[in-house]
């Protein structure tokens, strides 16, 4: 079956590209195993170098990077243009960070001499998804071509321009072939990739299914794996917030990218006392927002990535309301062409239905009313999922110990939830494990390998 680029603001489909056949496959991961002897020898600087032209190559290109995004997954085309610099600036991170995070570490009390060395170890399966389709793979990519690994992407099936564009990204900066592969493959053909001897490690950024399968492929070849694999974020108003602040962020981290972002606060836990003012400021924001063509420079939110996810969010909506649920705005699909779906609020649901324990891929937000810090944190925590969170209040050490008891990956106090290049991002839970940036997230695909003397 063809890899297609399906426009979801059209429903054209605009591109469609072969697949690797089995023979074709293996030629790129033995020519990436090849490459590896010569890039693992290269200095650090010398690999600065080129990651810092691969920065270069994204500002230069991220109006039509952004173009790209926008026909393949309906992302406007400023946050596009903001993505593709996001992606520039983690490659200037690494290219300036890499080497002394991967400086030997000396250890006292051990023999006469000891020290911890991070050795690269052949190269890294990317399977990423559609959503960041530039940012995703970049936050992994940089560091693990840094630490000397060479790196094969396996891209979402509905992103393939983007996939090659990645790919050309590295090819215009000078790399050296095959340093970084892009494989127009199927999932199915990623075991065949894992089965390749160089082949040491996944990261995988996706859902829960996906990441199970391809950790279990992954366990079963006794290869490392990494998962990021969605969340159900809680943000939690406490009576003291700044309720205007609140409500602004609330709505962007809720709708941006059309709700199709791993961190985004989900499920809204909000103290009785400003429930009413939070529901009317957050009805207010999230009703201005602007639908629309992804190319029109006004739009806030453009169509869902694909009609299939469309119909599952409405399931799940539909459900919502089966259980209690009341729709303040939105919750059905807008008679128009293209995979939109509207801002919707969903209010007096209970937070332990089934429905409330998934997570909702799309601009719908599910707001509880808790009446004490306990009931919210109780919420909070009641989910399967545990990657990010946020708690809302004037006072910064009451929120710092709400937050301390919430059960996730990362928690933002006063602040958005973002993946931020500076600090390690991942889950807990079904949320995955493992850690993307900061310097532990260099730190996971490279060999801990101390020498001792004496
Ligand atoms: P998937 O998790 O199915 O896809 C993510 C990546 O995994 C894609 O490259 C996909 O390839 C690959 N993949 C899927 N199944 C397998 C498999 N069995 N073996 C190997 N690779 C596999 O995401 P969907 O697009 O279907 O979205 C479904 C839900 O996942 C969303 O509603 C959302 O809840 C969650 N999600 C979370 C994301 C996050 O940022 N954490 C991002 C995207 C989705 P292919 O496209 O070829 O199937």
């Amino acid at each position: 079956m063809s890899i297609q680029s399906l426009n979801p603001a059209t429903e054209e489909v605009v591109a469609s590209f072969n697949p690797l056949s089995e023979g074709d496959l293996q030629n790129v991961l033995n020519s990436t195993a090849e490459s590896w002897t010569g890039w693992k020898s290269k200095s650090f600087s010398e690999r600065a170098g080129l990651l810092k032209k691969a920065a270069d190559q994204l500002r230069a290109q991220s109006e039509e990077l952004a173009e790209i995004m926008a026909v393949e997954m309906g992302k406007p085309i400023r946050m596009g243009k903001e993505e593709a610099l996001k992606c520039a600036a983690v490659c200037d991170y690494y290219a300036d960070e890499g080497e002394s995070m991967l400086a030997p570490i000396p250890v006292e009390g051990v023999g006469r001499k000891a020290f911890v060395t991070f050795e690269p170890l052949g190269t890294v399966l990317t399977v990423m998804p559609w959503n960041f389709p530039f940012w995703q793979v970049f936050r992994i990519a940089a560091p693990s071509l840094m630490a000397g690994n060479t790196v094969v992407l396996k891209h979402a099936s509905n992103v393939p321009q983007c996939a090659l564009a990645i790919e050309k990204i590295f090819v215009d900066a000078g790399f050296p072939a095959n340093v970084f592969r892009t494989l127009l493959i199927g999932a199915s053909q990623v075991e065949t990739v894992l089965d390749h001897k160089s082949v040491f490690a996944v990261s995988l950024t996706g859902s829960a299914a996906a990441g199970r399968k391809v950790a279990s492929a992954a366990g079963a070849r006794l290869k490392k794996s990494v998962m990021e694999l969605g969340g159900s974020d809680p943000l939690v108003v406490l009576a003291d917030a700044d309720i205007e602040e609140a409500v602004k962020v609330a709505t962007k981290s809720r709708c941006r990218n059309t709700g199709q972002t791993c961190i985004s606060a989900k499920r809204f836990i909000v103290m009785d006392e400003v429930y009413d003012e939070f529901v009317s400021g957050l009805t207010k924001r999230m009703s201005r927002l602007v639908m629309g063509d992804p190319f029109d420079p006004k739009t806030d939110m453009g169509p869902m990535s694909s009609g299939r996810l469309r119909a599952e969010l409405q399931e799940q909506v539909d459900r919502c309301v089966e259980a209690g649920g009341k729709i303040l705005i939105g919750g059905s699909i807008p008679k128009r062409t293209g995979y939109y779906y509207p801002p919707t609020i969903i209010t007096d649901i209970s937070p332990s239905a089934d429905v409330c324990k998934e997570e909702l891929f799309g601009p719908v937000a599910l707001v509880f009313r808790v009446h004490s810090v306990d009931e919210a944190v109780a919420v909070a925590n009641d989910t399967p999922f545990g990657l990010g969170g946020s708690v809302w209040s004037k006072d910064e050490d009451a929120a710092a110990k709400v937050a301390a008891r919430i059960r996730t990956g990362c928690v933002y106090i006063n602040s958005l939830v973002r993946s931020n290049m500076h600090l390690p991002f991942g889950g807990t839970g079904i949320s995955g494990y493992g850690r993307e940036l900061g310097s532990y997230g260099i730190r996971e695909f490279v060999n801990v390998k101390p020498v001792c003397i004496g």
